[in-house]
């Protein structure tokens, strides 16, 4: 019901950036290599996200703005070993409960055009055949005015929408990803899976020429990525990015682990710049702990943090520095 719309919508959509991590989800789940995430005024103005995955069939439409209708999981075993971004089929329904969006989908036969408003549908209409999916959320929190008041300035909006989509990009350098920010580029990236050149685009060309790949396997995971030369380090610890299967994580221990590697040269108080890929089996991962599914967690988290912190400091020992 709408109330419990509302409710999930306190965890799932605290703010524009939300939002947009979310629906950025949902294209990737559905296998979209173009995204084109446009946002006015931080997101409070609108917020605009345009995929060519596989779009939704126009008779499962309205279910998808159903909570927890989830067409990715059928079962408790799917539930431990997720290898979608989505799960929990509360994102639609919870941002459509606080807000007006528009949806246009096409699987590439028929498309339909549907308009909720509070979570109700209003309009429902024929549309362009053109597979992949659009999105248009306006009037956000028009009926929460506690969590509109929150909402910080179009800088500090704009700011955490950013940090969303420079992840999202360097979590999957083979989708190309366009986002403009009150109709300025902000961030393009090719999609020719090249990490990096996504991390030249996110955090210049100076910075991405002084980083070394860095590469680790054990039986349960393996671990690549780069890692900036330690005279790059940084004042804080969220230049550290550790990705597992694909998902943005925050992890105190792995963060540690990143640290260690870089063992002595490490000043105190100074952080890495590092992009840290973990591949593993889902089975050893458990990413139902919040709705935003940003902790997560993990057995064995001691091993695969030895696995990181060798692999770094295998570059650095290999390096003249
Ligand atoms: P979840 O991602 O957890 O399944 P959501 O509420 O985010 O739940 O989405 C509900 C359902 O709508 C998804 O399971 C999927 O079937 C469909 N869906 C949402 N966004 C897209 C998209 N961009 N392309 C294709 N299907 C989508
Ligand atoms: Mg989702």
């Amino acid at each position: 019901d709408s109330l419990s719309n509302k409710i999930a919508a306190g965890e799932v959509v605290e703010r524009p950036a939300s939002i947009v991590k979310e629906l950025i989800e949902n294209a990737i789940d559905a296998d979209a290599t173009d995204i084109l995430i446009e946002i006015v005024e931080g997101g409070m103005e609108s917020i605009r996200i345009v995929d060519n995955g596989h779009g939704i069939p126009s008779d499962q439409v309205e279910t998808a703005f159903l909570r927890h209708a989830t067409s990715k999981i059928q079962n408790d075993r799917d539930l431990f070993s997720i290898r979608t971004l989505g799960f929990r089929g509360e994102a639609l329904p919870s941002i459509a409960s606080v807000s007006t969006l528009t949806v246009q989908t096409s699987t590439g036969t028929q498309g339909v055009e549907l308009t909720l408003h509070g979570g109700e549908v209003i309009q429902r209409q024929p549309s362009s055949a053109k597979k992949g999916t659009s999105i248009v959320i306006k009037d956000l929190f028009y009926n929460t005015p506690a969590r509109l008041k929150y909402l910080k300035t179009k800088l500090t909006e704009s700011g955490h929408v950013s940090d969303v989509v420079n992840r999202m990009a360097l979590a999957y350098p083979a989708i190309s990803f366009h986002y403009t920010s009150d109709g300025k580029t902000i961030l393009n990236t090719t999609g020719n899976d090249r990490l990096l050149q996504v991390v030249a685009e996110v955090y210049g060309r100076q910075t991405a020429s002084m980083m070394v790949p860095i590469e680790g396997k054990s039986l349960d995971y393996t671990v690549s990525g780069y890692v900036a030369k330690p005279e790059l380090t940084r004042a804080s610890r969220q230049y550290m990015s550790i990705f597992i299967n694909g998902r943005y994580i925050r992890n105190y221990k792995l963060a540690q682990a990143i640290q260690q590697g870089f063992h002595t040269l490490l000043p105190i108080g100074r952080y890495p710049l590092a992009i840290v890929k973990i591949e593993m089996d889902p089975t050893l991962i458990d990413v139902n702990v919040h709705p935003s599914k940003l902790e997560v967690r993990l057995s064995k988290e001691e091993a695969l943090g030895d696995v990181m912190t060798t692999a770094i400091k295998e570059v650095f020992s290999q390096e003249t520095l």
